[in-house]
């Protein structure tokens, strides 16, 4: 299991299980959030251009978000495999992605699907807003970014599922019950020897 998409909700916990279960996989753990963050703070051209998108919730144009991915992937230590947080979110992107791991005639592995209620990931990513104090942690942008994830992101797990890639996994809970369950998942998936 090298090359992995995990996919869902904003507030889920993707940040969080996506670090921890990479370091299980040994893969790097590629977050296009993370990466438009770096941007922002290095004040970079790029992060200049995609800044009032973020700050509103809205998706960052697939050019822009496909190229800065392409570019990550060709970095050696994605060589041999890497979870994905936060990527793809749109069909274009879906498409791009088969396409860049087809380059080396690789394939996803698996889709894993955290899930949880709205009300529950709206009160996570509230309280994230003190903690982290994020621009588009505010009440408005995260109804906004769970309601833009329900109609563009979300369905695109059926491309996933036609393909018989997808590993449903319950978010609720603790991170460490949460990321026990996705160990598990996986394991069902691929056995792997004992020890
Ligand atoms: P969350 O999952 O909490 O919404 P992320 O850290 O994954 O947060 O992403 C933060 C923001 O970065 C998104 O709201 C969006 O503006 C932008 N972004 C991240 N990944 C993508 C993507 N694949 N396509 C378009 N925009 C993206």
């Amino acid at each position: 299991m090298q090359r992995v998409v995990l996919f869902g909700p904003p507030g889920v916990g993707k940040g969080t299980q996506g670090g921890r279960l990479a370091v299980a996989l040994g893969v790097p753990a590629i977050s296009t959030g993370d990466l438009f963050r770096a941007h922002l703070r290095s004040g970079s051209d790029l992060g200049k251009q995609v800044e009032a998108l973020i700050k509103a919730g809205d998706y960052v144009p697939d050019s822009i978000t496909n190229e800065m991915l392409a570019e990550r992937l060709a970095e050696p230590d994605a060589a041999g495999g890497f979870l994905l947080d936060g990527y793809p979110r749109t069909a274009d992107q879906v498409v791009e992605l088969d396409r860049l791991v087809g380059l080396s005639g690789a394939a996803i592995d698996a889709v894993l699907l955290l899930d949880a209620a709205d009300d529950e990931l709206e009160r996570r990513l509230v309280g994230r807003a003190t903690e982290q104090g994020r621009a588009d942690d505010t009440p408005e942008v995260i109804r906004h970014r769970l309601g833009l994830y329900h109609s563009e992101t979300e369905p695109l797990v059926a491309l996933y599922d036609a393909a018989g890639l997808v590993l449903r996994v319950d978010g609720t809970g603790s991170p460490d019950e949460v990321h026990e369950r996705l160990l598990a998942a996986i394991a069902l998936r691929e056995p792997t020897p004992q020890g």
